[in-house]
C-alpha cells in the first residue's frame, strides 16, 4: 500500500473557451504526491489553478489528460473506491436553500451510498455546531452556519481525504478558528489527511506540514513548510543610525537601502556572512548605531520570490 494519499501524475487541464474566448490551459502538467495523514497547503495566488485541481481531484471538474491515484485507486479504472475515499468542502456556498442541516447531511449520506444506521448526523451536527439548528431551513441560516454544514457535508461518508478550498477566506476570526480547530482534530484523532487551499500564507504557516506553491498552472515548489521557510536564507538588519547618512555604505556582498523612517536596512546571505560581518563592517564605515533589530524571511518572501512575475 502506498504512503501517499494522493498520487497526481502529469495532470492537465484545457478549459474550452466559449463565445469567442480562446481555451484557457488552467494546468499545464502537475505531478504532485500528498502523503498519508499530512495537513498539506495549495498556494497560489487567484487563478493558478487550485480549485481546478481541487475539483479535479473531486470528480467535479473532467481533466484533458494524466492520472489522478486517490487512497491508492485510481480515478478512471476505479470511480467509485476513489470517490468514497475523499470528502470536499468547495470555495462556493452551495447548499439547496429547501433543505435543513439535518436534512442537509441526510441526503448527502444517501448520495454516497451510507446505509441509514451508519449514518452519523447527530454527531456531525454536534462537532459543527448546528445542533440546536438541525431543523432550520438552509435559506435562514448564517453565512458561518451554511459554511459549518459545507464542512458537515463533507464528512458524511468518513472519508480518508478531507479537501478544503479555501475554507477561511472572508469568514470572520471567530468562525476561521472555529473550522481550524475542527480540521486539526479530524488530523489528530482520526489521522484524516487534510488538503486545504488558502492565500492566507501565515495560516498555512502555522496549519500546514507541506506546501506545495502552483503558479500559472504549474508546479513551483513542493516541500516541507520548515524547508521552504529555510530556503530562503537572506537576513536583514535594520539600523536606526544616530545621524541619517549623507551617503549608503559600500558593503562587500550586502545590500544596503534607506527606508522611509530613515533606517537603514542590510540583506545579506546567512550562508556567506553573519550579522557580526556587517556591523563590523558599519563600524569600520564610521557608522554610530542608535538601535537594531533583525528580520527574517517568511512565507510570504518565498512565495512572491517563486511567483513573481517573470
Ligand atoms: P484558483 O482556484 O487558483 O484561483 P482556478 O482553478 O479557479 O484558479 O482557475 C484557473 C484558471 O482557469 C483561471 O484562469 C480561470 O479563469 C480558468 N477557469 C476556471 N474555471 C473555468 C471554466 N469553467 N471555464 C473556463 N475557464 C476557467
Ligand atoms: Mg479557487
Amino acid at each position: 500500500m502506498s504512503e501517499n494519499a494522493i498520487e497526481i501524475r502529469d495532470l492537465r487541464k484545457t478549459y474550452r473557451g466559449g463565445k469567442g474566448a480562446p481555451p484557457k490551459e488552467a494546468l499545464k502538467g502537475v505531478d504532485l504526491d500528498i502523503p498519508k495523514g499530512s495537513i498539506f497547503g495549495l498556494l497560489g495566488p487567484n487563478g493558478a489553478g487550485k480549485s481546478t485541481m481541487i475539483n479535479i481531484l473531486a470528480g467535479l471538474v473532467v481533466k484533458s489528460s494524466g492520472s489522478v491515484r486517490i487512497w491508492g485507486f485510481d480515478q478512471d479504472q476505479n470511480p467509485r473506491q476513489s470517490r468514497a475515499a475523499i470528502g470536499v468542502m468547495p470555495q462556493e456556498l452551495n447548499l439547496d436553500p429547501f433543505f435543513t442541516p439535518r436534512g442537509t447531511l441526510e441526503v448527502q449520506a444517501g448520495l454516497y451510498g451510507v446505509p441509514k444506521a451508519q449514518r452519523k448526523s447527530d454527531a456531525i451536527l454536534e462537532m459543527i455546531g448546528l445542533s440546536d439548528k438541525a431543523e432550520a431551513y438552509a435559506r435562514t441560516l448564517s453565512g458561518g452556519m451554511r459554511r459549518r454544514l459545507l464542512l458537515g457535508k463533507a464528512l458524511v461518508h468518513d472519508p480518508h481525504i478531507l479537501v478544503l478550498d479555501e475554507p477561511t477566506a472572508g469568514v470572520d476570526i471567530e468562525l476561521r478558528q472555529m473550522l481550524w480547530s475542527n480540521i486539526r482534530r479530524l488530523n489528530e484523532e482520526r489521522g484524516m489527511t487534510i488538503i486545504l487551499t488558502t492565500h492566507y500564507l501565515e495560516e498555512a504557516e502555522e496549519m500546514c506540514d507541506e506546501i506545495a506553491i502552483i503558479n500559472h498552472g504549474e508546479l513551483v515548489a513542493r516541500d516541507s513548510t520548515a524547508n521552504l521557510l529555510g530556503r530562503l536564507d537572506t537576513r536583514t538588519l535594520v539600523i536606526d543610525p544616530v545621524a541619517p547618512l549623507a551617503v549608503l555604505p559600500n558593503l562587500d556582498g550586502i545590500i544596503a537601502e534607506t527606508r522611509a523612517d530613515g533606517t537603514l536596512a542590510l540583506t545579506y546571505h546567512a550562508e556567506e556572512r553573519d550579522a557580526g560581518d556587517v556591523l563590523e563592517a558599519l563600524r569600520t564605515a564610521g557608522l554610530r548605531i542608535r538601535d537594531i533589530r533583525t528580520e527574517q524571511a517568511d512565507l510570504e518572501d518565498v512565495f512572491l520570490d517563486l511567483t513573481a512575475t517573470r
